[in-house]
């Protein structure tokens, strides 16, 4: 047995056919970058996440520092996320020009701790307090933030809400759509997302025409009109043949979510939750399941273990930003530090959870896990 803790390949399999189909068709029209099919998908998903608009560009990376910008993120402000997220959520910050502030997750649901946002804020220094602009809520994992406290947090203080969707396409919070609650949205499709393309994209919802326009402006040099730059802008374009496949996997979404619901179950009852600490969904939380993480004091020889029997896990992520030699040192940090975070990322580790899975590749991982988990005892 080999299975492996991706496989976007698999996904391209299961759609080939229409995939095919479309890529072709694309490619004969002759138009290849923000063209129909760029417009028809971002229609789509903006109508999928019930907001304003959505703004196809070029990565997940992309999607958030436009629309840091476009909610009104300026060089030397501060912008306020968490450390447990991928490196593009904080290097995002930094390509705005802007100061990241790092603050602590809460344990149940790996997401940003609204009492630890709101202690920090309090206790910043004064010249970071008074630059304070944005805050990213990062849905890792496919779980919501707990939106309704960010929220009232962040109007309280004056800060516009970027929400950081690259983990949760389809996932839902009060029946509401995650990046639905913000001033904007940032999505990737990066092959393993839930929505995935075939190369690179993302998109950034808005939830006003006023940020969609400052989005579309800086995605293309600024240009109103072709050729004549309105304001100094950048090149960030989702291309035609990304956006026909993305309208193509946009419409199973929903049933591959629930596929990695039903995984997510049979792990949950599958797996002993006296010997490792499973994941789970807080109250309104349509989880999308991107990963599904489990937490053992015995991580390292866990995953080895599971190496050897053909068993392919991933850690998201092995080292908190704050503690990468990049960042270290460098960025800021909350009240009190990040206690939460630090003691998550020695025990984290994300197992395969994709829609092609089938019920003998489930047996044989929990068996798997089961057996090794015995091993080390
Ligand atoms: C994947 C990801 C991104 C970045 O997306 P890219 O398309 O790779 O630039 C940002 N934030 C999170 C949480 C992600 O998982």
């Amino acid at each position: 047995m080999k299975i492996p803790a991706a496989n976007p390949l698999a996904n391209y399999k299961t759609h080939r056919k229409a995939l095919s189909r479309a890529v072709l068709k694309t490619l004969d029209r002759g138009a290849y970058i923000l063209g129909p099919e760029v417009q028809a998908f971002e229609k789509e998903f903006a109508r999928y996440n019930r907001v304003h608009s959505a703004l196809g560009v070029a990565s997940g990376t992309d999607a958030l520092q436009l629309a840091l910008k476009a909610v009104g993120v300026k060089p030397g402000d501060t912008v306020i996320t968490v450390s447990h997220t991928a490196v593009a959520t904080v290097a995002a910050i930094e390509l705005a020009g802007a100061v990241p502030f790092l603050v602590d997750i809460d344990s149940a649901s790996f997401t940003m701790n609204p009492a630890h946002l709101e202690s920090s804020l309090k206790k910043m220094p004064a010249p970071l307090r008074k630059k304070a602009k944005a805050v990213i809520p990062v849905h890792l994992y496919g779980h919501a933030a707990d939106m309704p406290a960010i929220l009232k947090i962040a109007s309280r203080h004056g800060l516009a809400v970027v929400e950081d969707c690259a983990q949760a396409a389809g996932t839902e919070l009060n029946s509401r759509k995650a990046g639905s609650f913000g001033h904007a949205a940032a999505f990737s499709f990066y092959p393993t997302k839930n929505l995935g393309a075939l190369g690179d994209g993302g998109a950034v919802l808005a939830s006003s025409a006023a940020i969609a326009e400052k989005v579309r402006l800086q995605r293309e040099y600024g240009w109103k009109q072709r050729y004549i730059s309105s304001v100094a802008g950048g090149n960030s374009r989702l291309d035609e043949v990304q956006a026909a496949v993305l309208r193509i996997k946009l419409t199973h979404l929903d049933a591959e979510n629930k596929k990695r619901a039903k995984i997510a179950k049979f792990y949950s009852h599958a797996l002993p939750a006296h010997l490792l600490e499973l994941p789970s969904s807080a109250r309104g939380v349509r989880h999308t399941w991107h990963q599904y993480v489990i937490r053992s004091q015995k991580r390292d020889a866990l995953r080895a273990l599971l190496q050897k029997k053909g068993v392919g896990t991933l850690i998201h992520y092995p080292v908190p930003i704050h503690l990468q030699p990049a960042y270290r040192g460098r960025v800021r940090l909350g009240h009190g530090g990040l206690g939460e975070t630090e003691k998550a990322c020695g025990k984290i580790l994300s197992l395969p959870v994709y829609p092609e899975l089938r019920a003998s590749d489930l047996n044989y991982t929990a068996a798997a896990i089961n057996q090794s988990l015995r091993e080390l005892s």
